[in-house]
């Protein structure tokens, strides 16, 4: 099979995850596959101890850290697990046994089926308090004043930090802004839309993001995290499990996830090359978005959104069309114009559009005129 023939049959996958990537990253990925420039090896056989990967692992951490304007107080790492790790291992570092702040709990933000799961693990490692819970109309809403009319957090100010899912994969809710916790450290679940808009990282004091998504492939979790707020957990911690090994040893202290790393490095370098920064990604994705959302405002008894006005997310786009018979007939149809993974997750049903920073613009207006069309076949 030619490359053109490879590239031409590209359709346009709204997966929610593993996503699409940038296809100048998969260009300059199968440039390389069989010799970086200049080191006479693929990234996949060289030692992670190499200069030549030395050099990739840095070159990724330094363009996060441009990107998202990430301070020397910060670490950045990249480890494996993915977020579900994550859920346990910042609560076994914080507020565990053997967490830098025994003896405090944690409040958990519960918006949707992850930040849900986050706490259940987390519970595994210390205690939690919820903060706020929208399960009962099926995560479809933030606290006010996000979503009018819905309940307040109620936040402990002596908690250890408030865990929050800035943007919840499966409902399509996502916090335009941090909630505000009065000075409490936010600890998020960033996995599905890291990197699509700047953030300012002071009020956070951890994030972690699995790389599959909006990031880069799977096998890679990134977290930022403020080095004095996991610095006294123990020593008696698993190795791999303490933030404390991977800080001091810069994401080395064990074989790290060398291709994946290698493509987070190629995605920053896209986002920079094709944006420049952070708020330029952002304002594409809010016009990306908005071209779906118009066509839902436009016909709400017929695409019919899951979140309320206030929480849409910008990169999972969740709606329901009236019977399952026209939501089978809008994917297959769907599909026949090269418009993939489209099917809403099990629990909201209907349909959902994953448009994170890979999806180009004239995907998602291809999929907005086949919506249009599709509602107006309908009569
Ligand atoms: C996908 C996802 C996860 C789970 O990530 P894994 O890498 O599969 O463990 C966690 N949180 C959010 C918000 C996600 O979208």
């Amino acid at each position: 099979m030619s490359t053109a023939t490879a590239t031409d049959q590209r359709v346009f996958n709204f997966s929610a995850g593993p996503a699409m990537l940038p296809l100048p990253v998969l260009e300059q990925a199968r440039d390389e596959m069989l010799c970086l420039p200049g080191v006479g090896a693929s990234v996949l056989e060289i030692s992670h101890r190499s200069p030549a990967f030395i050099a990739i692992i840095e070159a990724a951490e330094a363009n996060l850290r441009t990107l998202l304007g990430v301070p020397d107080d910060y670490a950045i790492l990249f480890l494996q697990g993915g977020g579900r790790l994550q859920f346990w291992m910042t609560a076994a570092n914080l507020i565990g046994d053997l967490g830098a702040q025994k003896g405090k709990s944690a409040d958990y933000l519960l918006t949707g089926s992850w930040g849900k799961q986050a706490m259940a693990e987390a519970k595994k490692a210390g205690p939690v308090r919820v903060a706020y819970d929208s399960s009962a109309t099926n995560f479809d809403r933030l606290p006010a004043p996000f979503c009018e009319g819905a309940a307040k957090m109620d936040l402990d100010p002596d908690a250890a930090y408030v865990h929050y899912t800035c943007n919840e994969t499966i409902q399509g809710v996502q916090f335009p802004t941090e909630p505000d916790t009065g000075g409490v450290p936010l600890v998020c679940d960033a996995s599905s839309d890291f990197l699509h808009k700047p953030l300012d990282i002071s009020k956070y004091g951890l994030i972690y993001a699995c790389a599959q998504k909006n990031a880069g492939p799977a096998g890679v979790t990134i977290v930022v995290v403020k080095k004095d707020l996991v610095a006294n957990a123990s020593p008696d911690l698993p190795v791999y499990c303490n933030y404390n090994t991977h800080i001091a040893d810069n994401s080395l202290n064990n074989t790290p996830p060398t291709f994946s790393i290698y493509i987070v490095k190629l995605v920053t370098e896209w986002l920079m090359q094709e944006f420049g920064d952070l708020k330029a990604v952002h304002h594409h994705n809010q016009k990306k978005a908005g071209l779906l959302y118009d066509v839902l405002d436009a016909s709400p008894d017929f695409y019919i959104g899951h979140a309320q006005p206030g929480c849409r997310s910008l990169m999972n786009v969740a709606f329901r069309l009236p019977s399952d018979d026209l939501t089978d007939a809008f994917l297959s149809g769907a599909k026949k114009r090269n418009l993939t993974d489209l099917k809403g997750h099990r629990s909201v049903g209907g349909a959902r559009a994953s448009i994170y920073n890979a999806m180009p613009i004239e995907g998602v207006e291809a999929l907005r005129d086949y919506m249009v069309e599709f509602r107006s076949e309908q009569g």
